[in-house]
């Protein structure tokens, strides 16, 4: 195929994506002032309703504001040849493929993450801020920043690494040994996220002993689930948004909630939602979402293996020397279609899998505290009470508090 064509094709995906998520996003705000349905009516009192409304709309128009801005500078980087410059640079750096191809992403990543800082500095410190629920400092916004970056070279330094290296090595067959790979960072990363990456932004400390304490271990043994793991973490480092999480499995299993949760909720609710994690483990949602996204990571990486190896994939994003990199950014692009594909299903499987969890939590405890707690934690939230189907469909992984609701009681 013509570089040409594919670079149109390229352009396309990028404008009709952007085009499509705007039109969503236009199609919810639309409903934004819809009036709320009578079971959530208790949720917001008038101030709060009115507040929310000032909430839902600031950040859309800020969402609008950033995604034009990113698409635009996007493609000014393509119809520029910004890759190829970028290649350049990476060319003369070193003559090992391996290293051009850090070099190469790493100016990419670093330059888009410079350009968004602004963005996200003023999302937490002016918007966050001014609704209430911004609880960061400066200093730890900054030191997030370096954290993430630190991480980022790290672990995606070191996979890429490892990657290009068998490709170099195993040709075509490379997908394999990546799959290989990818799987085993994948399941260890579960099994070790809470001890290893969590501690280096959050303070978790085991939950104290005292009547939430008795009340969750009582729990527990009612239904004969072995959790010795809850720990608290201080969430409210950075935000007074509250949640709760499930991790890990095996011995590894681990309960965390947020110190927020436990601020906001009454034990009872705490309790709900706890069942609610638990369902999650118990209907193995947990596995069933590690064991798809190791496969979806294989097919792609298969897909990738096919296309990854056809120099006018390289060409296409203009740079003058095919490369597994510049093949890699051509191939992320064109796979986009499938991917949100794939996302909309995962999202669809994932709303199903809220159902059962909640049931879960009637069965095995009550269900009126979780309808409370789920109250709470969209007021707190600021909550979209009315979102537009179609936007529920494409991007929540959850359902909406109605639909929970209706079910909780049916
Ligand atoms: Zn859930």
């Amino acid at each position: 195929m013509n570089p040409d064509t594919l670079f149109y094709i390229i352009i396309t995906i990028l404008i009709v994506d952007f085009i499509f998520d705007k039109i969503l996003d236009r199609l919810n705000a639309n409903h934004f002032n819809d009036p709320v349905p009578d079971d959530l009516k208790d949720v917001y009192d008038n101030e709060e309703y009115e507040k929310s409304q000032r909430y839902k709309t600031t950040n859309y128009k800020f969402s609008t504001l950033t995604s034009t801005i990113s698409i635009v500078a996007t493609l000014a980087f393509f119809f520029l040849d910004g890759f190829d410059f970028v290649d350049r640079l990476a060319r003369n750096s070193s003559n090992n493929e391996i290293v051009i191809a850090l070099v190469f992403f790493g100016i990419i990543m670093f330059a888009s993450d410079i350009l968004s800082t602004p963005f996200s500095y003023y999302h937490t410190f002016v918007i966050e801020e001014k609704f209430g629920f911004n609880k960061t400092t400066k200093k730890t916004f900054f030191i997030d920043k370096i954290k993430g970056w630190i991480m980022t070279v790290i672990l995606g330094g070191g996979i890429l690494a490892i990657i290009i290296w068998f490709y170099k090595v195993t040709g075509a067959n490379f997908w394999l040994y990546a799959w290989g790979l990818i799987a085993v960072f994948t399941i260890f990363m579960n099994m070790f996220y809470t001890r290893l990456i969590v501690p280096l932004f959050n303070k978790q400390t085991p939950l104290e002993d005292g009547s939430l304490k008795n009340k969750i271990e009582a729990y527990a043994s009612k239904i004969g689930f072995n959790i010795n793991k809850i720990f608290v973490i201080d969430g409210s480092k950075r935000s007074t948004k509250a949640n709760a999480y499930f991790s890990g499995f095996g011995s590894q299993k681990q309960v965390t909630l947020y110190d927020t949760l436990i601020n906001d909720l009454e034990e009872d609710e705490i309790l709900a939602v706890l069942a609610h994690e638990v369902g999650h483990y118990k209907h193995k949602h947990i596995i069933f979402n590690l064991i798809a996204s190791i496969l979806l990571t294989g097919i792609t990486l298969y897909i990738l293996s096919l296309f990854i190896n056809i120099p006018e994939f390289s060409m296409a994003i203009g740079v003058s020397q095919p490369s597994f990199h510049a093949g890699l950014i051509a191939f992320g692009i064109l796979y986009t279609p499938i991917s949100e594909l794939t996302g909309l299903i995962m999202n669809f499987i994932s709303r199903k899998f809220e159902y059962q969890a909640d049931l879960y939590a009637k069965d095995t405890y009550k269900a009126e505290p979780l309808i409370t707690s789920l109250k709470k934690l969209s007021k707190n939230n600021l909550s979209n009470l009315t979102p537009h189907p179609t936007y529920v469909f494409v991007h929540y992984s959850h359902p909406t508090l109605l639909q929970r609701m209706r079910k909780l009681k049916a």
